[in-house]
């Protein structure tokens, strides 16, 4: 029987706008999800330079019938879907339909492919057939798409650097491997493998085949649901991040979706917990009736609104968060015993760069500013052990020892070595304090003995002014006096002794700082942040042991000990085990 089915002209017209093939990764996308809809457990990629000289798809899948090989190249065939509501479905793979003949217009195809019995075999020039002929009957498709773009040199100019077309395909192969674990991906650029999954549906092990066994073995196994959607998958402990936001990967019914306001619940649940700049690597399944989503069908990008999105969104913030209390964040000093992981991609592209002289446009480094590749791990031995137990972890006691360069405490224990950053202790510490303490209305002031006049220049003056009542909710006696300047006459207990006047300073920047989109939490928050640095011993400053015990004591009754909030670590750990190996002690 043949599967292709031709689609009916109101969906075409539909589709078609827009739909042509620009990149190379737009063709590596439409071959592989060929191969993905013929069911194949294997699929293989081969590209040579990034692309633009040859692209290989070799599946293990049904394979196509003589005729439908020949209808595929039609404009408008299509086996991905039949009417309007396939469209708007996500549980199927998009459409297509368009692209592969587009694909063979601009290249050189040829395809073998078999559903078992006779083979055949099809050579497209340019958009002519030039060969139709019988071939061997290996099941499954073989596609080879070379000279891409041969007969448009205008396009040819639209194309990306070599590096940033690679690094497109590259990260397209690595997501396909999280949505599909129980596919095996073998990706090669150039005879290099750049990714080799085993297809076992493990998504740990797809994760360390595509991060390297470091990031998989500091990967937390998440999984929460409410009524509507079912959520699984990993996300990175706190000291592993990338600069780019492009790690965060969704899926909806395995399908990678992008979608803003998600990577925003994931990135809020990490608040603090890392630096604002810096973003965590999640891949997360969110499984859920078809019903629930809705796609934003535009063949480049894939948007999707939810339904009772807050409370998906919720739902994800506080299982990020849970699995973030149950976990020891301290970072473990390893030392390194050999070059584990290598960015070969990026050594391989500028290989090619300097062979081809393209000009660069835009070059994006953001998939290989860490490795991307891999070593041999044994996954099972992955220590997820401290999450287990449906309780908060506690940090460990520790026993100062002295201060170093004025600025780290030693301590020890049983378990090893562990060195704390005071200021960003005492940061932290505050920083829960100012929390608590605005989140509490009902906090009671204090009449100070002389009030204290402050003066603005008047566009921060007027500012102020329009913000008084939220002053005065933190219990501020706070009123004009005179031109451009308010008199306070009282203020909140719980700003620091002997650091009043610095305190309210502070406090009328933050709010002026505000002025845009104000929201009492934004600015709670900000005053908190900003309180806490001020507040906090400054790095070379020498302190008592007593003084370093209490501090150890209020960090680790901090509901987040591990990071200041600005996200960088308090404490970092060398174990008895790395100790004696760094000395030798065991070999
Ligand atoms: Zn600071
Ligand atoms: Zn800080």
């Amino acid at each position: 029987m043949n599967k292709i089915k031709i689609m009916n002209d109101d969906l075409a017209n539909k589709i078609a706008a827009g739909e042509v093939v620009e990149k190379c990764v737009s063709v590596v996308k439409e071959l592989v999800e060929n191969s993905v809809d013929a069911g194949a457990s294997e699929i293989k990629i081969i590209v040579e330079e990034a692309g633009t000289k040859m692209i290989k798809v070799i599946d293990n899948g049904a394979g196509m019938s003589h005729d439908d090989a020949i209808l595929a190249f039609e404009r408008h065939a299509t086996s991905k879907l039949y009417d309007e509501t396939g469209l708007f479905r996500i549980s199927s793979l998009g459409f297509r339909g368009e692209a592969l003949p587009s694909i063979a217009a601009v290249s050189l195809v040829e395809l073998k492919t078999s559903t078992g019995d006779v083979g055949t075999r099809i050579i497209i020039n340019g958009g002519k057939l030039e060969k139709d002929e019988k071939a061997d009957a290996r099941k499954g498709t073989e596609i080879t798409v070379s000279n891409l773009f041969f007969n448009t040199p205008a396009r040819l100019k639209y194309l990306n650097s070599l590096y940033s077309e690679l690094a497109n395909i590259c990260e397209y192969v690595n997501k396909m491997a999280f949505s599909y674990p129980n596919i095996k991906f073998v990706f090669i650029s150039d005879d290099k493998v750049l990714l080799n999954t085993d297809g076992s549906g493990n998504l740990l092990k797809v994760i360390k085949d595509v991060y390297g066994a470091e990031v998989a073995r500091k990967m937390k196994n998440i999984s929460v649901f409410n009524d509507d959607y079912d959520v699984d998958g990993f996300i990175s402990l706190p000291e592993v991040t990338r600069s780019s936001r492009n790690h965060m990967v969704t899926l909806v019914n395995q399908r990678v979706v992008r979608n803003v306001e998600l990577n925003r619940a994931i990135n809020d649940a990490y608040h603090t917990y890392k630096p604002e700049t810096r973003y965590p690597i999640v891949v997360l399944n969110i499984n859920c009736d078809p019903s629930l989503v809705d796609v934003n069908v535009h063949p480049s990008k894939l948007d999707i609104k939810f339904s009772n999105f807050d409370d998906l969104k919720e739902l994800i913030k506080k299982g990020i968060k849970d699995v973030l209390d149950k976990s020891l964040l301290i970072p473990k000093i390893e030392m390194k015993t050999e070059q584990t992981e290598k960015p070969v991609v990026k050594e391989q592209v500028l290989n090619i760069e300097r062979q081809n002289v393209i000009e660069d446009s835009v070059i994006d480094y953001s998939l290989f500013d860490e490795p991307v590749l891999t070593v041999n791990e044994d996954i099972e031995s992955y220590d997820q052990t401290n999450e287990t137990e449906d309780k908060k972890v506690i940090m460990p006691e520790m026993y100062p020892v002295g201060l170093a360069k004025g600025t780290y405490i030693i301590c020890h224990n049983e378990l090893g070595l562990y060195m704390i950053d005071q200021h960003a202790a005492k940061e932290r510490i505050n920083y829960e304090y100012y929390k608590k303490m605005l989140g509490n209305p009902n906090n009671n002031s204090i009449r100070m003995l002389i009030p204290l006049t402050v003066e603005f220049p008047s566009n921060e003056f007027i500012i102020i002014k329009q913000n008084l009542e939220v002053l005065r909710n933190m219990k501020f006696d706070i009123e004009e006096s005179g031109i451009n300047s308010f008199i306070i006459k009282e203020h909140p207990t719980w700003l620091k002794q002997g650091y009043e006047e610095e305190s309210i300073k502070k406090i009328l920047e933050v709010l002026i700082d505000q002025e845009r989109n104000f929201s009492i939490e934004k600015f709670n928050e900000k005053t908190a942040i900003t309180l806490s640095c001020k507040m906090a011993i400054k790095a070379n400053t020498n302190i008592s042991i007593l003084e370093m015990e209490s501090l150890i004591n209020d960090l680790r009754k901090c509901e987040n000990p591990y990071t200041c909030p600005h996200g960088r670590p308090t404490t970092i750990f060398y174990s008895n085990y790395e100790l004696e190996k760094m000395f030798k002690r065991a070999m």
